[in-house]
């Protein structure tokens, strides 16, 4: 008889207890449990190891991820009730993700969100489908211990051609640990170049393995959509360019031509790729299309030597915390001072805000206001989140746009 191996040693569950004031953001489904909150741990905890979260009577308040270096020491998986973390709760859950966009999108359109984070009780990870194509986003460590069961209930239920992974920037030394890097393949192999995926029909390229966020700015595509539905006969500015995804829009709308401005060359090259990937369109093809390689508060700065029907202003976050938000109102502000003498009587004006620490209603203040001197505005719409990027609490709704149609005063 051979001796058996005694049992691996389990450690006591890792309990915490949470001061009073915490108690009740998590009962009304908060996702995230602060350092400073907790007031007992029974003992060190791990990455990623499950956390369970008790209130003052010792009542189970919820259960998360635990990452032991991060501010945000859990990231809830399950509040109210206990519940096993097992195999067919991952598979659950993502179910529960995949059925709420499902019959969102059509063929046309292959680059959606499929979980976005918390949002769809999946904290610090993100994953986007481009055409075959999966991108796993990861902005806790708390994840690496399970990445592998993940990876394979992903390829089970979603059967994609490859997964990429990405590491938000602060988990990326974590992450040589685990031998794990941003843009490495977790699933088939490296795509050898642009991945191209369907908005609305057009073609795009994302570069998944590098580019910005998982390759592309999927979370813009309403409001690209709506632009093109505005573009008709109109000269478009598409200031922060990126890869041009307003312009093609306008441009297959039939928009009288698009300029692109960004500073970054890359930025503008792979516009100048994506117009080339749907030269097949005959209203793409005949759209005159210009590339501004410039600074954006500088440009619009000048005096204009001619002028456009249509303005988009989609800067990056121009707030990263909490106390840059009155600076950040304040470049909103002159973005949209400086674009106004650069549209026609009548133009159209988008100004869109994706700084989570400037909230829609001060955005869209801050807007009229720097205008409301200089031009009569006549408000069209306000949007927020597309449905594929759902916002469930107050942190996460970060996305906002404003239209005005601007006249002489
Ligand atoms: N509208 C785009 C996304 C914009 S992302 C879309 O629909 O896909 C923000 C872009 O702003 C990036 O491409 C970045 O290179 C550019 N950018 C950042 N700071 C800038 C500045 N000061 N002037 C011009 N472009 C800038």
């Amino acid at each position: 008889m051979t001796a058996r191996e005694p049992p691996p040693i389990r450690p006591a569950p890792l309990r915490l207890r949470v001061r009073p004031a915490a108690e009740s953001p998590l009962r009304a489904g908060h996702p995230w449990l602060f350092a400073d909150s907790i007031r007992e741990q029974n003992r060190p905890g791990e990455p990623g190891e499950l956390a369970v979260i008790y209130d003052r009577r010792n009542q189970f308040l919820a259960l998360g991820l635990f990452d032991p270096d991060s501010p945000l020491r859990v990231r809830v998986l399950q509040a109210g009730q206990p519940a096993q973390i097992d195999a067919a709760w991952w598979a659950a859950r993502l179910e529960r993700a995949i059925g709420i966009r499902a019959n969102l999108f059509d063929g046309q359109t292959t680059g959606y969100r499929w979980i976005h984070g918390e949002n769809d009780g999946w904290p610090g990870l993100v994953l986007d489908r481009y055409a075959e194509t999966l991108v796993l986003k990861l902005y806790t460590q708390a994840w690496f211990p399970r990445l592998a069961e993940i990876t394979k209930l992903l390829v089970a239920r979603l059967q994609p051609g490859r997964i990429v992974l990405r590491l938000s920037r602060n988990i990326q030394a974590a992450a040589r640990a685990w031998r794990l890097a941003d843009g490495q393949m977790l699933h088939g192999a490296a795509p050898e170049s642009d991945v191209v995926f369907l908005e609305d029909g057009l073609r795009f390229g994302a570069e998944v393995r590098c580019g910005q966020k998982t390759g592309f700015f999927l979370d813009q595509r309403e409001n690209r959509r709506r632009v093109g539905g505005l573009a008709a006969g109109r000269r478009l500015l598409n200031v922060f360019s990126f890869s041009g995804g307003f312009s093609l829009h306008a441009a297959r709308a039939g928009a009288a031509s698009v300029a692109d401005l960004d500073l970054s060359a890359h930025a503008l090259a792979s516009a100048r790729r994506n117009f080339a990937l749907n030269r097949d369109d005959s209203r793409v093809a005949a759209c005159p299309r210009q590339d501004l390689k410039a600074d954006a508060f500088a440009w619009l700065g000048a005096r204009p030597a001619r002028v456009f029907d249509l303005i988009v202003l989609d800067p990056p976050s121009l707030a990263r915390r909490a106390a840059d938000k009155p600076a950040a109102l304040q470049a909103y502000a002159s973005l949209a001072r400086r674009a106004a003498p650069h549209l026609s009587p009548g133009g159209l004006l988008v100004a869109c805000s994706c700084s989570a620490h400037v909230p829609a209603a001060e955005f869209f203040q801050t807007v009229q206001g720097a205008l409301a001197g200089v031009r009569r505005l006549e408000r069209l719409q306000t949007t927020g989140h597309p449905p594929d990027h759902p916002a469930t609490f107050a942190e996460a709704q970060y996305l906002k746009a404003i239209y005005l149609l601007c006249f002489p005063r």
